[in-house]
């Protein structure tokens, strides 16, 4: 992938192609945004335009370089990259999107965490200078999991990272780094991207149809990485469960509330589901509130929806609203799952 075939985040590939044609590269970036958006893969895109070495023709080489005894790869070295992207089919390039290329460092959270050891072991491997590329490039993807230990080790590489070295620190929660570890870079800010991208890459590089591509486009609400990831099928599943508790919650059916939360709170991906939930009362209210469906995210839905929602008063709706975000807030403070779940059923009906 070179950044002429990312789709979206324009600005951010701007800037990255900017600094590799003016040979003005920063030592840290901080890619900051959104989960599925497309971070790691500008990272990745951008690890490879700084290395990247086309093979050039006989005749663009001087006589002394030709006499000289370097590999292609090296006789690029310092030189800017005149197209501020990588060509994708150079050998530098193919390696880095295997993950074997010699300068490439790619760190992780490892059981959730960035350990201090990972941060010592890639300190070492940059103190030497780059083996073959141009650039030894870090890429530390959910930089926000270091663990205290892992950040003040890595301040230092950050604050004086050794010669040639490009890092780039990957977040989806800039606001958990440390100010110290933020005001070292430069930052990058990557937005969610628009459904129509996100429905092109869907029926481009993944092979959905146009009508699977618009549904997931439109639910996985700007994040590429979600509609990938997102079984179809289970997604519908969902949807059709959590349409069944709005409408039983607002007549307040008791035997549903008290038997189905049973079964609901021990959802694994209990605050998942209660995203979809909020998804459908927030299109509910859209089209009693706006009376249109332009905006709404569960499209292929306006029908069941508005039955649900007509002659549903639009505070009704807000109302119960409100009760699914404050047990997702609850929720995160570990509060009983069962128990919070019943209490929004119940705080969702009517009196
Ligand atoms: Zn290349």
């Amino acid at each position: 992938m070179s950044f002429k075939d990312i789709l979206g985040q324009d600005r951010a590939k701007r800037i990255l192609t900017n600094s590799l044609l003016r040979g003005a590269v920063s030592h840290a970036y901080l890619f900051s945004g959104p989960e599925g958006v497309g971070k790691r893969l500008t990272a990745f895109t951008f690890a490879k335009a700084l290395n990247c070495s086309p093979l050039e023709t006989h005749g663009d080489k001087s006589p002394l370089e030709t006499h000289r005894d370097k590999s292609p790869l090296e006789t690029h070295r310092d030189k800017p990259n005149r197209e501020g992207d990588s060509c994708d089919r150079c050998l530098s390039c193919k390696k880095i999107h295997a993950l074997n290329h010699p300068d490439l460092n790619f760190i992780e959270p490892d059981d959730e965490s960035i350990k201090i050891e990972a941060v010592r072991k890639l300190q070492s491997r940059i103190s030497l200078k780059p083996y073959e590329g141009k650039k030894k490039v870090v890429i530390i993807a959910g930089a926000e999991c270091m663990t205290d230990e892992a950040v003040n080790a890595f301040l230092k590489t950050l604050e004086e990272p050794p010669g040639e070295t490009v890092i780039m620190l990957i977040t989806a929660n800039q606001h958990s780094l440390l100010p110290t570890v933020v005001s070292r870079c430069q930052i990058i800010k990557f937005n969610a991207l628009a459904g129509d991208h996100i429905k092109e890459i869907l029926i481009k590089d993944y092979r959905f149809n146009e009508r699977d591509a618009s549904i997931l486009s439109s639910i996985s609400k700007g994040r590429l990485g979600r509609a990938v990831t997102m079984d179809y099928k289970a997604v519908c599943k969902e949807r059709d469960e959590a349409l069944k508790l709005i409408i039983s919650s607002a007549k307040g059916d008791m035997e549903y509330i008290f038997t189905d939360s049973k079964r609901l709170a021990k959802k694994e991906d209990l605050p998942d589901f209660l995203d979809i939930v909020a998804d459908l009362l927030r299109d509910a209210a859209a089209m009693r509130g706006a009376d249109t469906d332009d905006c709404i995210i569960n499209k292929d839905m306006k029908e069941k929806l508005r039955e649900f929602s007509d002659g549903l008063h639009l505070p009704f709706i807000i109302n119960m609203f409100d009760a699914v975000q404050k047990t997702k807030f609850l929720l995160k403070r570990n509060a009983n799952q069962q128990l919070s779940i019943e209490t929004m059923m119940l705080g969702m009906g009517g009196d």
